[in-house]
């Protein structure tokens, strides 16, 4: 039996709700704890004690992070009309993730795990693309209204000394019709632009951005501006040094030339843009139980963790007793991703090679035919064979432990 590795700053570990938090204690029970000495501060955000905390469990575990510099989060529940029933709940607390992603100001990176036998639905994407939505402001806290026939318009500003500027945006004469007021802040997107750069040499592919600037002169080419400044001040020698480039392009060639692409970069999105591709994304490589999601903020701290939510429907079943088939893969690396991290940041190169064979044993179980249901319903394997979550985690462990010895 070789010793345990051991760890030297903790890890901020997040438990959350349902399925999710059932698979959470298997993963370390059959994958992790009998291989690293885990050193973690346990935050437990399932939807039971945040009710207890008033939400205050949320808060604090977003404050260790920022301590300690990576987190690994398990799925959990937003709260809405049924579970307040439900969970007996004082308040509907806000969503955890909203909440950290506040607290951290970051940028999330949403990547597809490529699994033999799934081919993705766009065939020459052999590669992942990642993608990085900008998740603050523009459509998402916009001011709207409906306008009446006759109405004028207008875009006013008043700065800090009172003075006002005023610019006709639409005299309504003819018709009755719709208008609507967004904003940005430099300061966000300077925030988003350092996320994206630093994500891209972490994980050394190029990075993609586009907006359409030629339409927009102001507003949407601010942010080609800032990417732009930024990138030249503070990356350009970085990028050259790591082999990787940074490319600008308008919206509509940009979806061109990522169908066309084979994939294995990032694509930084405005907040629309990556709310419509990320779906797009996601349904294109088969399954969102093989997402990832790290929140990454423009310090360099991380929040790791798979992008589906808490698996309900499943949870329900495994409450009558059934042993369901649950994907466990996303969750699973969402570990490996802070393991790797924390032992890159420490210098532990144990936990970064333990991280690396952990996913490759992941990778030879379903290769080798054996998978939860919903990868079964889409892989061409022939020998494909459908096992349930325990028994799935326990195939993974027979590779590990043998990848171990080697
Ligand atoms: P979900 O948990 O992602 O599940 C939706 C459906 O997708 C499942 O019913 C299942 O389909 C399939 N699925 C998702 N993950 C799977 C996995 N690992 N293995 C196998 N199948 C999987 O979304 P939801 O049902 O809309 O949300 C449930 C709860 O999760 C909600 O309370 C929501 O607030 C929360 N949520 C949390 C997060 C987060 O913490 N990051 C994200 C999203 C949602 P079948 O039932 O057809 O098998
Ligand atoms: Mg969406």
């Amino acid at each position: 039996m070789m010793e345990k590795i051991r760890m030297t700053t903790p890890l901020v570990e997040m438990d959350g709700d349902e399925m999710t938090r059932v698979l959470w204690k298997m993963i370390k029970d059959i994958l992790i704890l009998p291989y690293v000495d885990l050193k973690t501060e346990y935050y437990d955000l399932g939807l039971v004690h945040r009710n207890e905390t008033d939400d205050k469990v949320t808060v604090e575990s977003a404050e260790a992070t920022k301590k300690y510099g990576v987190a690994v989060k398990c799925a959990t529940i937003t709260p809405n009309a049924a579970r307040m029933t439900e969970y007996d709940l004082k308040e509907m607390w806000k969503s955890p993730n909203g909440t950290i992603r506040a607290i951290l100001d970051g940028t999330v990176f949403r990547a597809p795990i490529l699994a033999d036998g799934v081919t993705p639905y766009i065939p020459t994407w052999t590669k992942p693309i990642t993608i990085a939505r900008h998740a603050y402001g523009d459509v998402y806290k916009n001011t709207e209204m409906q306008v009446k026939k006759g109405s004028k318009a207008k875009l006013t500003v008043v700065d800090e000394n009172g003075s006002e500027q005023s610019e006709l945006i639409y005299d309504f004469s003819d018709s009755a019709g719709i208008i609507q007021g967004l904003h940005n802040k430099d300061r966000s997107i300077e925030g988003f632009a350092r996320s994206c750069f630093n994500y891209a040499l972490d994980t050394k592919q190029d990075i993609w951005f586009a907006t359409k600037d030629t339409i927009s002169k102001k507003y949407d080419h601010r942010f080609k501006d800032i990417f732009a400044e930024i990138f030249e001040s503070e990356y350009k020698s970085r990028f050259e040094d790591a082999g990787i480039e940074y490319f600008y392009t308008l919206i509509d060639d940009a979806v061109a030339r990522v169908v066309r692409s084979e994939g294995g970069f990032i694509w930084a999105c405005k907040n629309y843009d990556g709310d419509v591709m990320s779906d797009m994304v996601a349904t294109a490589y088969g399954s969102l139980a093989m997402m990832t999601s790290v929140l990454v903020s423009p310090d360099g701290i991380y929040e790791y963790e798979a992008a589906h939510g808490t698996v309900q429907r499943h949870y329900y079943r495994y409450l009558k007793g059934e042993k369901t088939s649950t994907n466990p893969v996303a969750t699973i690396f969402a570990w490996t991703g802070a393991l790797a991290k924390r032992g890159e940041l420490d210098s532990i190169p144990q936990l970064c090679s333990f991280s690396e064979k952990l996913e490759k044993a992941v990778m030879k179980t379903i290769s080798d035919g054996i998978m939860t249901g919903d990868l079964a319903a889409i892989s061409k394997l022939e020998n494909k064979k459908t096992v349930d979550s325990e028994t799935f985690l326990k195939e993974i462990n027979i590779r590990l432990s043998k990848s171990l010895q080697l």
